[in-house]
């Protein structure tokens, strides 16, 4: 049980720089999908919450947006600098209402501090151009202008780094902020909040709301205030947030899901092959939207594959995140592990070949046994959908021409990896795979210097790299003229 007055655990909605209750008292239960129980309670707001948020957020732009660059950064450091010193609790709260590992959650706190460090640097780099002009007697200008305030929402698998990748461009570019995280998780979220606050960020730059994600995403993707919507979750729900956003002309940023394959030729190094799938896959329990969701294996090598991968996933210490040496939480609620089983059985009663695990697992609730399913086929379910849970199908190949079509064969194109040592192969097999984030020989690739984003139906717009800053800016073109040259 969170302790009623650990400092780092707001129950309340900030709010202009207030921290608020739902008008009408309403909460939402969070539990820890280790052990079941409730760990808390945050307001249930709706739509008249939402809405002085985004007031909130819109009185505070004009200010915050003519603050400097040099502050901005100054602000984002000190935000960075408190999420390091005080990691190991960000952590606890969030391996406690999500159930990772402890060891994930800390890093999950790290690199989202380092999000808001780059996002610093990238802050005092925003140039405008000087464009040669075509009138001898005019000068042209571009400038970059922050877009406004910022809509941000996002799921509970990331709580704490999906909002730095969104709240960091926000702050460099001089946008304010709506955030409705999760409601699994909202405590990550509203972390962000005394984070802010703790760094001196002004009242009303963030502002959070909890609660009914119908009722929050209709006013953040309608609001005429709102400039922008940046999402990331599942495909269906960013379609209905493009199409709600669509009737004010939001920009939209769109981090959706993914159906990543993994591709393993006869000429890579097994057991690199091995630890990168071993990442790839179970990392979060599987319910990342860059896990690897397809093994695609070269005949040659797909025994010793198969193998070696069922051995170190039924090597992994499956338990509650906050315990020493787990390697492997419960699932989100028992619905995802319900949703896991079917996936399973589906392959099962089509062929598959069940090598590790398989069921749930034997400490009950949501956990659920990291497994690996072999002699997968494409009218498996998992061959078409995100199964965000720890299964591994692995389908043979026999010519990369046959990979390649395979690999491509979604409506997805986030995240890809391959394992090769031959050089040509890695070149064309590196331009052949229609996907925004491709991983060379390595299992995890995700890091704020980086573009993260996809294509297809996984998206638009990137978090990260010198693309991410650009999403929360518009261009001005001044066209200045009466100078009497
Ligand atoms: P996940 O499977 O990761 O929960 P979702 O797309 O369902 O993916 O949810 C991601 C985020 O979107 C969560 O914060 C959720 O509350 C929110 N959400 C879900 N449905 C809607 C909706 N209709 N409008 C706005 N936000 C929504």
């Amino acid at each position: 049980m969170l302790k009623p007055n650990n400092p780092y655990v707001r129950n309340a909605n900030l709010i202009g720089g207030d921290w608020v209750a739902a008008d009408n008292g309403a909460t939402i239960a969070v539990d820890n999908p280790a052990t079941g129980e409730t760990i808390g309670h945050v307001p249930q707001s709706g739509r008249a919450e939402t809405i002085r948020a985004v007031e909130a957020a819109k009185a505070a732009f004009p200010a915050f947006s003519k603050t400097t660059a040099n502050q901005r950064a100054a602000w984002l450091r000190a935000m960075h600098a408190y999420m390091l010193d005080n990691q190991q609790a960000l952590a606890e709260i969030l391996t406690m209402e999500m159930g990772k590992p402890l060891a994930e959650a800390k890093g999950e706190i790290a690199i989202g501090a380092a999000y808001l460090l780059w996002f610093a640097e990238e802050a005092r780099r925003v140039y405008g151009e000087v464009v040669p002009s075509p009138w001898g007697d005019r000068r042209i200008l571009t400038t970059l202008e922050p877009v406004g305030v910022v809509a941000a929402i996002t799921p509970w698998n990331f709580p704490s780094s999906m909002l730095a990748r969104k709240i960091g461009p926000a702050i460099a570019a001089g946008c304010t902020s709506v955030i409705k995280p999760a409601s699994q998780t909202p405590y990550s979220g509203l972390a962000w909040g005394m984070i802010a606050e703790a760094a001196g960020l002004p009242k009303g730059v963030m502002n959070i709301v909890t609660g009914k994600a119908s009722e929050i995403g209709e006013v953040l993707c309608t609001h005429p205030d709102v400039a922008k919507v940046t999402f990331t979750g599942s495909t269906e729900v960013g379609i209905k947030l493009m199409q709600m956003a669509a009737g004010t002309v939001k920009k939209v940023s769109m981090e959706l899901g993914g159906n990543a394959p993994f591709l393993v030729f006869d000429s890579a190094d097994i057991d690199r092959a091995v630890a990168g799938a071993m990442a790839a896959k179970y990392r979060n329990s599987g319910q990342t939207c860059v896990c690897a969701n397809r093994f695609l294996v070269q005949a040659g090598v797909y025994d010793e594959f198969c193998a070696k991968l069922a051995a170190a996933s039924d090597a992994l210490k499956v338990g509650n995140g906050l315990d020493d040496g787990v390697q492997q939480g419960p699932l989100i609620d028992a619905k995802a592990a319900a949703a896991t089983e079917t996936f399973v059985a589906d392959a099962v009663s089509k062929g598959g070949r069940v090598l590790a695990g398989g069921k749930r697992h034997a400490l009950g609730g949501s956990f659920f046994e990291p497994t690996v399913i072999a002699d997968a086929t494409p009218d498996m379910r998992f061959a078409r959908e995100e199964i965000f849970g720890p299964v591994s199908p692995v389908f043979k190949f026999e010519t990369e021409e046959q990979a390649l079509a395979m690999a491509n064969d979604t409506e997805y194109g986030l995240a890809c990896y391959f394992y090769t040592r031959d050089l040509g192969q890695t070149i064309r097999v590196m331009e052949g795979l229609k996907y925004g984030i491709v991983g060379v020989n390595e299992g995890i690739v995700t890091t704020p210097e980086a573009p993260f984003g996809g294509i297809k139906q996984s998206g638009l717009g990137s978090e990260g790299g010198s693309q991410g800053i650009k999403e929360y800016l518009s261009v001005k073109y001044i066209c200045i003229g009466g100078l009497g040259l």
